[in-house]
């Protein structure tokens, strides 16, 4: 077992996906678009193959993409990042996640502090470092942690606080109360926090994503990763980074340089050119999401679920109880057959000590083409 949580094999992202390949179900489970990109951002990864951009970037990532994520971290954040000290290019957010508790955790004593449930490959993460995770439940219907739990959770032997805000699954932005009590934790308890911004540009309503890096007794003890998969609907391409203090990054180095060594030559200048699109495009990108949040939304009240409406990211959590589900993941499976819509139990992101408290909540993505979200909720009323 790779995990406290115990790994599966196959994922339930691919099972999920199988399962709704196999019922004809629309796949609202694993969150990826339906839709490309910005065409310069496509254009510009062509270019790059025909160019011959086809041999081993080096490995902290191309200079251009570098200072690319430099500039954005300075337009939208005002953080200073030197693009040859403060940036590492990573295969996702997925091995900088991967190679940040990698390199950070000493051995079995340490501790690392999740909010529950989390992404799926945190537990996993977690236990191949060795580390004790420790998690904190986000709680429905607004999945903000309870600060006493939190405090409780920290102590000396934390090594690190991991905070995914926007949140995955639940589509939580967390309050500014909850960013100070894990900055004074992390201070007075000498952790490291290591962020995942993925869904950075996907907050809703008017919001604004906060980095904790923003924060000045946080920075030099902050690591924070992000993505392009999602800001440039380029989830296959698997271009991410991570950014912070220069011991912190090159201890990270020192493990990436043998997980992957370097990673996706000809998509590096193409997402350099995306992070410098302007400022339209990354509100557009949230409008649009947004609006396909509220069909969602409303095509799952509709059929009888109760809803938490998510102020970012990909997904809406809904709870299935009012419709006579007891385990998530039984009611996943059934749902893709009868009424043709495949969504992910929370469960599947949950430890065991906690798993109770999401047994009716699932997890459905909106970021698919409207008609297909109109068919989804349309299949939906079957339910009801
Ligand atoms: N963190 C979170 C919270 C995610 O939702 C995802 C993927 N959807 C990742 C990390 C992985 O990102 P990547 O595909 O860039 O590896
Ligand atoms: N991050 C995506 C999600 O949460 C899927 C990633 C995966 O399939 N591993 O749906």
């Amino acid at each position: 077992l790779l995990s406290p949580a115990g790994s599966p094999i196959p994922t339930i992202f691919a099972e999920m996906t199988a399962l709704a390949a196999k019922t004809g179900a629309i796949n609202l489970g694993q969150g990826f678009p339906d839709e490309d990109g910005p065409t310069e951002v496509l254009e510009r990864a062509r270019a790059a193959i025909s160019e011959g951009t086809n041999q081993y970037p080096p490995g902290r990532g191309v200079p251009d993409l570098r200072l690319a994520i430099s500039e954005h971290q300075a337009r939208f954040y005002n953080i200073p990042v030197d693009p040859d000290q403060n940036v590492l290019v990573t295969a996702g957010a997925t091995e900088a996640l991967a190679a940040a508790l990698l390199a950070l955790i000493d051995g079995p004593d340490d501790e690392v502090v999740v909010f529950e449930p989390f992404y799926d490959s945190y537990a996993a993460c977690v236990a191949l470092s060795g580390a004790k995770l420790v998690g904190v439940p986000l709680k429905w219907p607004d999945f903000q942690p309870d600060l006493d739990e939190l405090k409780r959770a920290v102590n000396d032997r934390t090594r690190i606080i991991l905070v995914n805000d926007p949140h995955n699954p639940t589509g939580a932005v967390f309050a500014s109360e909850v960013h100070d009590e894990i900055v004074r934790l992390a201070n007075r308890h000498d952790a490291v926090v290591v962020t995942d911004e993925v869904y950075e540009h996907l907050v809703f309503d008017g919001g604004v994503h906060t980095p904790l890096a923003t924060r000045e007794d946080a920075a030099s003890r902050t690591l924070s990763i992000s993505s392009a998969g999602k800001t440039f609907a380029t989830t296959g391409w698997k271009i991410g980074w991570i950014t912070g203090p220069p011991e912190l990054i090159d201890a990270v180095v020192a493990v990436k340089q043998f997980l992957t060594y370097a990673n996706g030559a000809p998509f590096q200048p193409a997402i350099a050119t995306g992070l410098r699109l302007p400022d339209g495009y990354f509100d557009q990108l949230a409008a649009t999401l947004g609006a396909k949040r509220d069909l969602l939304v409303n095509g799952l009240q509709d059929a009888g679920f109760k809803v938490s409406i998510p102020a970012g990211t990909y997904f809406t959590v809904a709870d299935a109880g009012p419709l006579g589900a007891t385990d998530a993941a039984d009611f996943c499976r059934e749902i893709a057959r009868t009424a043709g819509v495949a969504a992910i139990p929370l469960t599947a992101f949950t430890t065991p000590r906690h798993r109770a408290e999401y047994a009716t909540l699932l997890r459905f993505a909106a970021c698919k083409r409207r008609e297909v979200l109109v068919e989804a909720s349309s299949r939906l009323q079957w339910l009801s």
